[in-house]
């Protein structure tokens, strides 16, 4: 078999992309928050049915600056199982993250935990919902409430995801989203923040917006408001129109690419369902986004012979994620979080990507099946 990635980019034809990236051209304006940036983030509110997001450069530097927002010192409550960026943002901000273990059922942070990790120094909770399966967002955002945390999600995966009917982005006080090449939806490169702050709108440059929206502008562009006054501290997180061409072209294919998802996830289910691995479990209030497919095997041993096994075929599976977080060599205190330990050790996400035939997908479910059997008997 030629060689099956985890994943590959989203890639729409060619014709509109340069069509897009025209405009740009066009208008001889190439980035610093472009009218093709801001039809970006209005197209992405408008699909989402978000009111308000700022696009930035990244899904890492979108977590940096919403810390940054808020301020945010001393502990931040995080889980050990997401992406490195959940992680490394907190340490980067010069917070310290408090690692509380995941719910074994949606590998999410565990909110029945999260209590005992409050301390004084706590300023803020910073969860993953993980492969776009959404965290217990209401028993979080009650703790919130009573220990006066900010809550930031970083839904990086979650583009497309809604709880009754509502987009996940709009739960918390800021999500963060990544449209990196790899994700279900992406700009190459590049992140958003979605705002929830409905507090008195304030003057600024380009009409009224919420206080929390005006600081993450300023935040995003070196603290500029207008070309003399800088308002605060900033840095450099915008994107270009390039980028926003290109994300624009990809909104246009978003409900296809969910739906495409989907098909592929009922032809890995037929088959792998019922062959003693565990999967995430969904909600019935939650519209999955499906952008993953993880399989929690049974051991490490098992996933680590799927995996040399299926590599062995040529078919790339990914142990994401791979090691847990609060292992990391520049992270002090651990904490106690045997859970994470050993979904980490033993998920492996297999290969999902727009346009994956269900002939392939077959064939690597039947694999995972026969290797399974084999390591079991
Ligand atoms: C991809 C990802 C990020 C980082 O996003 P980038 O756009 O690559 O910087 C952060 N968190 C999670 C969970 C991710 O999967």
């Amino acid at each position: 078999m030629s060689k099956i990635l985890v994943t590959k980019p989203f890639q729409a034809p060619y014709e509109e992309v340069s069509a897009e990236i025209q405009r740009a051209w066009d208008a001889q304006w190439l980035t610093n928050n472009g009218p093709l940036l801001n039809e970006f983030e209005e197209k992405l509110n408008g699909f989402l049915g978000t009111s308000d997001c700022s696009i930035v450069s990244n899904g890492t530097i979108a977590i940096q600056v919403a810390i940054k927002a808020f301020n945010l010192s001393g502990e931040i409550i995080t889980t050990p199982f997401s992406y490195v960026a959940t992680t490394s943002s907190i340490v980067w901000e010069g917070c310290t993250p408090v690692f509380v273990d995941i719910d074994p059922f949606t590998f999410n942070i565990d909110v029945d935990k999260i209590e005992a990790a409050i301390t004084e120094k706590t300023s803020a909770i910073l969860a993953t919902h993980v492969f776009g399966v959404p965290c217990n967002v209401d028993a979080i955002a009650k703790l919130a409430d009573q220990y006066k945390l900010k809550v930031i999600y970083d839904a990086a995966h979650c583009f497309g995801t809604e709880i009754n009917g509502k987009s996940v982005m709009s739960f918390g006080h800021l999500s963060t989203l990544s449209l990196h090449a790899t994700k279900l939806m992406h700009c190459v490169e590049g992140g958003a923040i979605f705002v929830n702050d409905h507090s008195p709108k304030v003057d600024s440059l380009s009409g009224k917006v919420s206080p929390l929206r005006y600081r993450i502008d300023r935040l995003r562009n070196f603290g500029h408001y207008g070309p003399e006054i800088f308002d605060g501290v900033g840095i450099n997180a915008k994107n270009s129109e390039i980028h926003a061409a290109i994300g624009i072209v990809n909104l246009r294919y978003a409900q296809e690419i969910i739906a495409d998802r989907a098909r592929q996830h009922d032809v890995y289910n037929s088959i792998l369902l019922g062959s003693g691995l565990k999967f995430p479990h969904i909600e019935d209030n939650v519209q999955w986004n499906k952008s993953y497919y993880p399989v929690v095997f049974q051991s490490e041993q098992e996933a680590l012979h799927v995996y040399n096994g299926l590599g062995n075929e040529n078919i790339i599976a990914r142990r994401y994620f791979y090691p847990a977080l609060n292992t990391l060599s520049y992270i002090e205190e651990q904490g106690d979080t045997p859970v994470a330990s050993e979904i980490s050790k033993s998920i492996l996400c297999l290969p999902l990507y727009f346009g994956l035939e269900n002939e392939i997908i077959t064939q690597i479910s039947h694999r995972v099946v026969e290797l399974c059997d084999e390591f079991r008997s």
